[in-house]
């Protein structure tokens, strides 16, 4: 395995993409074009989470750009959000062979980017787009089942969705996952409630702990 998933630990976002761009710890990167490290602001309140870049996305570099980047970015104009405000990345970052499943070695060999971007761009909201990137929070969890139920993990709250994609293919899927959609506006304004609550709470056993 090559050292770069080991050097994630510490890297700034640029270090990063560089680590990421030159990645051979596992198989995917063979006959890949581009690999495609995520983007958006750093920090960020929130963060969406793919499965694996496709033919475009391998073309250009750029997470969610073909029809279901597309559909994420309707989705976010429906909450009044830019795609420019979140970040968006993936489980895996180079493209899997015709699209396939993304194996259980080949997450696992990316993790560490994924853990080092989830620090740096330190999301108060993950939003799980599909079964791969749910399976970290929710292991043996059912999408259908679970699908726009938050958890709160670290200090985060975890949102477990359907994969846009996933509407592109079964009509039915996308009022599901629209109205998973609209239920994120107020679970990050619960979230920015709740903290700085607990920053209030904090903050007079700090001037207290001054005065000793
Ligand atoms: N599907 C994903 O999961 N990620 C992308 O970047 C594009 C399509």
């Amino acid at each position: 395995m090559s050292a770069n998933p080991v050097q994630a630990a510490g890297a700034d976002i640029t270090q990063l993409r560089e680590l990421v761009r030159t990645c051979t710890a596992c198989e995917l990167h063979r006959g890949t074009n581009l690999a495609v490290p995520g983007e958006g602001p750093i920090p960020a309140e929130m963060m969406f989470i793919g499965e694996a870049p496709g033919y475009h996305e391998d073309q250009q570099g750029t997470p969610f750009i073909g029809a279901s980047g597309q559909f994420l970015s309707e989705l976010l104009a429906k909450i009044g959000l830019d795609r420019s405000l979140v970040y968006i990345t993936n489980v895996v970052k180079h493209r899997p062979p015709s699209n396939r499943d993304p194996l259980p070695d080949e997450m696992a060999a990316c993790r560490p980017y994924l853990d080092r971007q989830i620090e740096l761009v330190n999301p108060k909201i993950i939003v799980t787009l599909g079964r791969f990137s749910m399976a970290r929070w929710f292991p043996g969890g059912r999408i259908s089942q679970i699908h726009g139920q938050p958890k709160i993990d670290g200090g985060r709250i975890i949102v477990p969705m359907y994969h846009p994609a996933a509407a592109l293919h079964q009509a039915a899927l996308k009022a599901t996952i629209e109205a998973d959609f609209l239920k994120l506006p107020r679970i990050l304004a619960e979230m920015r409630q709740k903290l700085e609550t607990e920053e209030a709470s904090a903050q007079p056993k700090l001037e207290q702990s001054r005065l000793f």
